[in-house]
């Protein structure tokens, strides 16, 4: 493709944003990005060292409507004004991902689902690396894919790409060689006119373009997954896994051992997973299939399995305070999420909840709030969705208008040998910047304890 005098436009500059204009720029793409809130410095300064033409605070409509291309930012909604007057001007609209993968010719395992991408994407990425294959990781995590295909210094043979729905919405041409779904719950619903349908099919993109010769990796145990793949049939070799039904070829599990059948049998005792609670063991069969497809030993897998580190604020444990466990699980960001905290709940637990509720039905935890939570602590501007909710099925219900104020209630409200959860099932907007500084100043404010 001669794209010399091409245009490109780019919306949003933040990692996935300044990845695709360097990558277009060396392709040889005009490139411009526009970006209508502040350019973080790092980026800024990225941009000005690849000589990349970009505002902030504003979009430019006659630039940006010059474009032949437009790549847009997952974060942008495709309501919003500039992208609505871009479609209807007829211009492409794709994500950095698609972008990405019209120039790179590595193989890529690709992972979504409501809950657990980011968990299930790096250890598939420790297991394949411990396992000596040339992988890299992208996608929602750390440095943006188009970045590294840019990269001459870089040349993996496969990615490990993290794929929101809001990525999944605009790839038209991209194909997954193994593609993973692992759940779909309601979540986002805000960007899909609050229609549970529409957020399923976009997750269900996974599968596009696919062939017999690729996979697709999914939850049996799922009644939207199943439905959607009883519908659309897909084309690829499946390998489902399930934690209720032995499968065999994919992978299941009981309450004592781990099976794949993928090339051969594996086995393993559950107590040996590195990462505990039934979410993941799903996340650990879903990444352990994909390695067996890429025949990566059996006793790699296993150690791989049993050695890997969990990422940072998921299910974290914090420490131990005169007998009292606090856990951090702030990137419980909705009810399924947190629905899976409180199953792995052992002891009796204050749970500390709230934020920025998307659409939340907080019934769906009414059987385990009554097995496992003696106290609920509300951590957010507006609490009268979850006092509602809760009033009447918990005693003790108290509000807190910080990290150290909550805290403080968990270490008044729980005894030695019980827990302080924070698991919050919203955004943390409210109160913080992100979910990583809700759970740093938990972990800061236990500390001090
Ligand atoms: P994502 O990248 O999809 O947001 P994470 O791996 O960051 O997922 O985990 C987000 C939250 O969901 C954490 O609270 C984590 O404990 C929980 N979780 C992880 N895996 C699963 C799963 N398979 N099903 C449900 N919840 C999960």
């Amino acid at each position: 493709m001669s794209t010399q005098e091409q245009h490109i436009t780019i919306l949003g500059a933040g990692e996935s944003g300044v990845g695709s204009a360097i990558l277009a720029k060396k392709m040889g793409w005009e490139v411009f990005v526009s970006d209508f809130g502040t350019v973080k410095p790092r980026f800024a300064k990225d941009l000005r060292d690849n000589d990349i033409r970009w505002e902030e605070g504003q979009h430019s409509m006659d630039e940006i409507l010059i474009a032949d291309l437009v790549i847009k930012s997952p974060g942008i909604p495709d309501t919003v004004p500039v992208v609505q007057a871009i479609k209807e001007k007829g211009i492409e609209v794709i994500s950095e991902i698609e972008f990405a993968g019209r120039y790179s010719d590595a193989k890529t395992i690709c992972i979504t689902g409501s809950n657990g991408k980011t968990t299930t994407a790096m250890m598939t990425y420790h297991i394949l690396k411990k396992g000596g294959v040339n992988v890299g990781l992208a996608g929602n995590i750390g440095e943006s894919y188009a970045k590294q295909v840019a990269d001459d210094e870089v040349n993996y043979d496969w990615y490990v790409l993290e794929l929101s729905s809001f990525q999944l919405d605009d790839m038209y041409e991209f194909k997954a060689d193994i593609a993973m779904l692992l759940n779909i719950t309601p979540d986002h619903l805000d960007r899909y006119e609050y229609k549970m349908e529409n957020y399923a099919a976009s997750k269900f993109r996974i599968t596009q373009n696919q062939t017999e010769a690729d996979w697709l990796i999914y939850n049996a145990d799922d009644p939207t997954i199943i439905d959607l793949v009883n519908k659309h049939m897909p084309a690829a070799k499946q390998a489902p896994f399930s934690l209720k039904k032995e499968i065999e070829l994919g992978g299941h599990a009981n309450s004592k051992q781990l099976t794949i059948n993928i090339n051969d049998q594996l086995t393993m005792g559950i107590h040996e997973l590195a990462l505990k609670g039934k979410h993941n063991t799903q996340n650990s069969l879903a990444s352990g299939i994909a390695s067996r497809i890429l025949e990566i030993r059996k006793e790699s897998v296993r150690e791989s399995l049993s050695d890997f580190v969990n990422v940072e604020h998921r299910l974290e444990f914090v420490a131990k305070v005169h007998g009292i466990e606090f856990i951090n699980d702030s990137k419980a960001t909705n009810v399924n999420s947190t629905w899976f905290a409180l199953e792995s709940m052992e002891n009796p637990t204050v749970w500390i909840v709230g934020g920025v509720d998307k659409g939340n039905d907080y019934s769906e935890l009414d059987a385990l709030i009554a097995d496992k939570v003696k106290a609920i602590i509300c951590l957010g501007k507006d609490n009268s969705k979850i006092i509602e909710a809760f009033t009447g099925k918990i005693e003790t219900i108290v509000e807190a208008g910080s990290a150290v104020e909550a805290v403080a209630w968990g270490y008044r409200l729980a005894k030695k040998d019980e827990t302080v959860l924070l698991s919050p099932a919203c955004a943390s907007f409210d109160l913080f910047e992100s979910y990583e500084e809700r759970g740093n100043e938990f972990k800061k404010a236990v500390k001090l304890l």
